[in-house]
Formats: C-alpha cells, sequence, structure tokens
C-alpha cells in the first residue's frame, strides 16, 4: 500500500474532494483524520471509513483559527501518535468580477482560501519536524495560475497559495518537509454542482476543457496520492495542474 504507516490530516475532508482522498489515503494504508465546519458530514465519512476497515478521525476545524489548527493538529498526533501529511483542501468559491466584490467578501475569501493554508502549514511543520519529515499539499486552483474572467478574490486567494507553497517548500527542504500545490480545473462537487446544473454553464466550462469533460474528485485525488506518497520524495514546489488541458489552451 501507498501509504502504509503514514498519518494524513486532510482540511475541508467533509465532502467534495477532501472526502475522496480520505477515503482513498484509508484504503492506502493511512490513517486518516478529516477537519471540517461541517460536522454532519463529517461524521458520516469518518463512519464510513472506519466500517470499511480503515482508521478515521473527524474533528471539527474552522481553517481560519489559528488556535483550532493547534487543537486539531494535537488531537492528531494524541490519537495516532504523529503527522505526516497534510493536505490544506478546505476551500471556499466566490465568482464575483473585481466591482462586484465587497471588502468583507475579499477578506473572507482570503481568510479561508489564503489564511485558512498558512495557519494549517504553521502548525503541521513542528509534527512533521519531529518524525524528520513531511508531505504538505495546497490544494490551489487553475484561478491562481491564470487570470479568470468569473471571478476576482477567489483567483487572488489561489495564486497565493502557490507562492505560498514554493516559500514552504524552499524553507523546509533541509527537513525533507515538502511542499507542493494541486492546480484543479473544473471538478464536480458539492461546490460546483448548482453552477454546473446550468446546461450554458456546463457547455461554457466543456469548450474551455480540451479533454471535454468535467473533472471528478478521483482525478484530483489520485494527483494527491502521488503527492503524499514517498513516490514524490525529490518533488517539492511544484505546481501539478490537474484541468483536462485547460490552461494549455
Ligand atoms: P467542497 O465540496 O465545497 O469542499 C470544501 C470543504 O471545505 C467543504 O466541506 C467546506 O464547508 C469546507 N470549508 C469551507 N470553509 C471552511 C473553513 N473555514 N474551515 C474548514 N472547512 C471549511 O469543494 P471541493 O470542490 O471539494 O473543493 C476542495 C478544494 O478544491 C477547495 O480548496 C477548492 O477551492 C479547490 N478547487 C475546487 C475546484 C472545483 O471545481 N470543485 C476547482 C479548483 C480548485 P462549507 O460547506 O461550510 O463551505
Amino acid at each position: 500500500m501507498r501509504l502504509e504507516g503514514k498519518v494524513a490530516l486532510i482540511s475541508g475532508g467533509a465532502r467534495g474532494q477532501g472526502a475522496v482522498e480520505a477515503r482513498m489515503f484509508a484504503t492506502e494504508g493511512a490513517r486518516v483524520v478529516i477537519a471540517d465546519v461541517l460536522e454532519d458530514e463529517g461524521r458520516q465519512v469518518e463512519a464510513e471509513i472506519n466500517e470499511q476497515g480503515g482508521e478515521c478521525l473527524f474533528l471539527r476545524l474552522d481553517v481560519t483559527s489559528e488556535a483550532n489548527w493547534q487543537d486539531v493538529v494535537a488531537a492528531t498526533v494524541d490519537r495516532f501518535g504523529k503527522l505526516d501529511i497534510l493536505v490544506n483542501n478546505a476551500g471556499i468559491y466566490r465568482t464575483e468580477t473585481v466591482e462586484e466584490t465587497s471588502e468583507e467578501l475579499w477578506d473572507q475569501v482570503m481568510d479561508i482560501n489564503g489564511k485558512g493554508v498558512f495557519l494549517g502549514t504553521k502548525a503541521a511543520i513542528p509534527e512533521m519536524r519531529k518524525v524528520g519529515g513531511g508531505s504538505i499539499i495546497n490544494i490551489s486552483s487553475v484561478a491562481g495560475l491564470v487570470g479568470s474572467e468569473l471571478s476576482a478574490a477567489y483567483g487572488s486567494s489561489k495564486g497565493a497559495v502557490r507562492i505560498f507553497t514554493k516559500a514552504t517548500a524552499i524553507q523546509y527542504a533541509g527537513e525533507k518537509i515538502r511542499a507542493n500545490s494541486i492546480h484543479p480545473g473544473i471538478i464536480e462537487t458539492p461546490m460546483t454542482s448548482e453552477l454546473l446544473k446550468d446546461e450554458e454553464h456546463r457547455q461554457y466550462r466543456l469548450n474551455r476543457t480540451p479533454l471535454r469533460r468535467i473533472g471528478r474528485p478521483e482525478d484530483v485525488a489520485y494527483g494527491a496520492l502521488y503527492l503524499a506518497s514517498d513516490e514524490s520524495s525529490f518533488v517539492t514546489g511544484s505546481e501539478l495542474v490537474i484541468d483536462g488541458g485547460r490552461t494549455a489552451m
């Protein structure tokens, strides 16, 4: 198994891509903590993984709170003894243009998508240092690579995640703590399901995706699995683009 003996913490793991990553990581031998603001969904995923023979713990986490992060990392180590892998996956999507974006909306998106990744990384590093290394996987977006006609704050927050990942990679490579970002294109999850119900919008997305399909959470989870495993031990500061060809256009 590709993650045998490892302990992983996945923020926003109650649903969508995070929940699929949690199931996949558990199947590959990791003990998994899922941490999210959504308690009912999180407990459901926890129960499902444990019923299927995996080891999973759900913890409530608001990624914008440093105190919450410290509690969650401490509870992870208390339960499973260590922390090897952090997936900073929690995020929100907003589609306002520059002029439509209020100061409040900007701050909310930056707080969850940007500050949340910083706080998670900061909380995890001391535990990774104790075990001689680790893998931090930050879920950015294609909107963190190229400009979007649909959003201002969202892409800005994801661009911040991209460069924060590289700073982390450089600063901690000497301690074998790796950090990489993943840049998904459009993926069908609860985050996008309403948007994609609109046939016109779905067609707009398909037209901008050379592989002519909407991505599945598994497409991203397989990338996260590679970056979490020792197969990627020479990979840090990189950008894994999983977008059906969207940014190659
Ligand atoms: P999702 O189904 O909405 O999952 C995201 C999870 O994060 C939700 O459970 C959400 O809960 C949680 N969350 C939001 N704010 C939080 C906070 N303050 N603290 C802790 N958890 C919080 O979306 P997804 O599609 O799986 O997205 C996962 C990641 O991929 C996100 O970072 C997203 O930006 C990124 N991404 C998604 C796509 C896509 O097309 N789906 C494309 C590129 C990148 P709430 O219900 O409360 O929001």
